[in-house]
C-alpha cells in the first residue's frame, strides 16, 4: 500500500505508475491524479497534444493510441483490452 501525494488517500501499489527513478518504483500520486494532471495539460495544449499523439502513434503503430500525457517524456496508453500502461513519449528537439 501507498499513500498518494495528491489526493492523500491510501492505495494498492497497482494504483500507482511506476516510475524507474523513484526509490519505491512508483509514481508519488496515483493513477487517477496523474490522469488528473495530464486531462489539464492537455487542456490547456490541445494543439501540442494532438501533434505529439499523432506523431507517437505513426511511430508506434503497434502500441495502441496515447491517451493520457503526464509529462515532458511520459504518457499513458490503453491498448486495446483497455489496460493502461506507461510509455515514454518521444521528445522532439
Ligand atoms: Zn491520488
Amino acid at each position: 500500500m501507498k499513500t498518494c501525494s495528491k489526493c492523500g488517500e491510501t492505495k494498492d501499489r497497482d494504483q500507482f505508475y511506476p516510475r524507474p527513478k523513484a526509490k519505491d518504483g512508483l509514481r508519488s500520486d496515483c493513477k487517477l491524479c496523474s490522469a488528473e494532471v495530464a486531462r489539464k495539460w492537455q487542456e490547456a495544449n490541445p494543439d501540442r497534444h494532438r501533434n505529439n499523439a499523432a506523431k507517437w502513434k505513426a511511430a508506434n503503430p503497434e502500441q495502441g493510441d496515447i491517451t493520457l500525457r503526464i509529462g515532458a517524456d511520459t504518457a499513458i496508453r490503453q491498448d486495446e483490452n483497455g489496460e493502461q500502461s506507461l510509455v515514454r513519449w518521444p521528445v522532439s528537439s
